[in-house]
């Protein structure tokens, strides 16, 4: 299996095979050793699968900063994947609590939307000032 970036253009022209390689991996095969979805480290490196071509064996990868054992994102504006830091920015279609998962690296995610309320003030009328 050839792992390579993910180079949307060259997937268009179907010519995966000239996108930058990661490596060539002998010994793992796709559907038998591993299913498609998740993340691979290879040298240090981690990266997310983004697709793969059964006919040339080619899994297309983007580079990520994975984070196996993520503390939980709190008060975040954005619905941040915390293995893959993937932004949903679709959230908003998510009921108010649940689970669901990264549309991203596929990971299992629990969520709770967390509603703020500001208030903006603006003066009006002074109370009475008594200066002695
Ligand atoms: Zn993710």
């Amino acid at each position: 299996m050839e792992v390579r970036i993910r180079d949307i253009q060259l997937q268009i022209n179907q010519k995966e095979e000239q996108a930058e390689l990661v490596k060539v991996i002998n010994g793992i095969e796709m559907y038998k050793d591993m299913d498609f979805g998740g993340f691979m480290v290879i040298d240090g490196k981690s990266y997310r699968h983004c697709s793969y071509n059964i006919e040339m064996d080619i899994l297309s990868v983007k580079p990520v900063e994975l984070n196996e054992d993520p503390e939980e994102l709190e008060y975040e504006s954005d619905f941040k994947c915390p293995y893959c830091g993937n932004v949903d920015y679709d959230a908003w279609e998510l009921e108010d609590e649940g689970e669901t998962y990264c549309g991203a690296c596929g990971s299992e995610l629990e969520y709770e939307r967390v509603v703020t309320i500001d208030y903006n003030v603006r003066p009006k009328k002074c109370a009475p000032v008594t200066r002695v």
